[in-house]
């Protein structure tokens, strides 16, 4: 299947490349383990949505979380991109990539005071509140500052998006949103709050969606909703459908932007309201490549180990949700399958890249490249046994900068101290 990013991350004769620059050049330059953005590809999964959605007035505004480093959204910032932020920090790094304050929306369940006051500060363009007793501190934190603070609240539909239990959002067991048998009541309250301003309503009910039906069911019941509450006299002018649209990670077929684009307006498209996107895994997930360099092979028993200088604290997925990530090595292939564990060095058994799959011999030395990790892989990435964070680099055609140097050993302990006057 072709993916906006496939074509960024070809194979010529035999040696991977992203864009026009051969992996292995890349990592003889920054080193290893190294996460490889595609700017080509970010910008083509931008504009695919960016088109699909064409027909009617819309904000795509990137899910941060996802992928969070400066280069990687101003590429799409410079696109025309908004952001979707869930914390102070990421409004920082929203604002310092260059993002419209205008074009940013703030989810979240916690967020704080002085976090509020940071959006209000900036001039986002909504909260998107997910209970009632935030409404009330926000609605408190605006009257401090003399501001009116244009919010939404994120309701949730209860429908089963059928994904990982983790990042399924949506159910009405959900610690996200407000039910949506609620909104009519919350909406009520919000009108009676002299520092607030509705502005619409959002919906996000999971991430990794590989079918379009409970993206429908959700909005069909946010389609009625909004009937509601116009007729209650509230004003919607935005609607948000969330972010959640899914990768190909192993043999998954996700809707593609058009197919996606067509669901959504189908149920919301005739509102007279502009529509917010929120991607992220969608956009940035093929735009990325992590590489790790083979350290050692070893047999134990009858179980082949591949022991990878990257590890579950650079890319946490498929430890964390057994998740699937392609994995493929970076130079040609020497033939001979093992069934392997391709595993890093961290001194846990849950630290494993791959587990007991079919994998070309690889030697010491050898490059492997883990694909579709653009997203949810630096940007949930630790210092766990004290290792340094991966460099980042940004390929663009011929040419990639290192738009995030690798942690150096100061940086460890950046911030610690000994307080000798606690210490005998
Ligand atoms: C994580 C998140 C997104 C992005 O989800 P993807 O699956 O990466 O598209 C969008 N909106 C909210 C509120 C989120 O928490």
């Amino acid at each position: 299947m072709t993916t906006p990013g496939s074509q960024a991350f070809a194979r010529r004769d035999g040696q991977l490349f992203v864009d026009d620059v051969a992996v292995e050049v890349i990592a003889r330059d920054a080193g290893t383990p190294l996460y490889v953005y595609s700017a080509t590809a970010l910008a083509a999964a931008y504009d695919a949505l960016d088109r699909a959605f064409a027909a009617v007035p819309h904000t795509i505004c990137y899910s941060i979380k996802s992928n969070m480093n400066l280069a990687v959204v101003a590429t799409l910032v410079r696109r025309g991109a908004g952001v979707d932020v869930t914390s102070a920090g990421e409004l920082f790094r929203a604002l310092r990539a260059g993002a419209d304050p205008q074009r940013i929306v703030y989810s979240g369940v916690g967020k704080r005071d002085d976090e509020i006051d940071a959006a209000l500060a900036a001039g986002i363009r909504m909260f998107n509140v997910e209970s009632r007793a935030e409404l009330r501190r926000i609605d408190a934190v605006a009257g401090q500052r003399g501001a009116c603070a244009p919010v939404t609240f994120r309701v949730n539909p209860d429908v089963d998006p059928k994904t990982h239990p983790y990042i399924s959002t949506g159910l009405r067991t959900s610690k996200f949103g407000i039910p949506i048998a609620e909104a009519l009541d919350a909406y009520a309250e919000a009108k009676t709050l002299a520092n607030i301003d509705v502005v619409g309503v959002d919906c996000h009910i999971g991430s990794q969606i590989v079918d379009l039906q409970p993206f429908s069911d959700a909005l069909a019941r946010v389609r009625s909703l909004v009937g509601d509450l116009r007729n209650a006299g509230h004003r919607i002018d935005w609607i948000d459908v969330g972010g959640g649209l899914g990768v190909t990670y192993a043999e998954e077929v996700p809707p593609s932007a058009d197919e996606y684009a067509a669901a959504v307006q189908a149920q919301v498209g005739d509102l007279d309201a502009e529509i917010v996107i929120e991607p992220g895994r969608s956009i940035a997930a093929d735009a990325g490549i992590f590489v790790t360099r083979v350290l050692y092979t070893k047999t134990n028993g009858e179980k082949h180990f591949v022991i990878v200088d990257g590890a579950m604290n650079d890319l946490i997925r498929p430890a964390l949700y057994g998740a699937y990530q392609r994995i493929e090595p970076v130079g040609l292939s020497k033939g001979a399958v093992l069934r392997c564990d391709i595993v890093g060095a961290v001194c846990e058994s849950g630290d494993f890249l791959a587990k007991d799959r079919s994998f070309p011999a690889v030697e010491t030395g050898d490059l492997l490249a883990v694909r579709s990790a653009g997203a949810y892989g630096f940007s949930m990435a630790s210092n766990y046994n004290a290792r340094p964070r991966a460099a980042e680099v940004l390929v663009r055609g011929e040419r990639f900068a290192v738009v995030r140097e690798r942690e150096s050993l100061e940086d460890l302990v950046r911030g610690e101290s000994i307080p000798e006057d606690l210490l005998e």
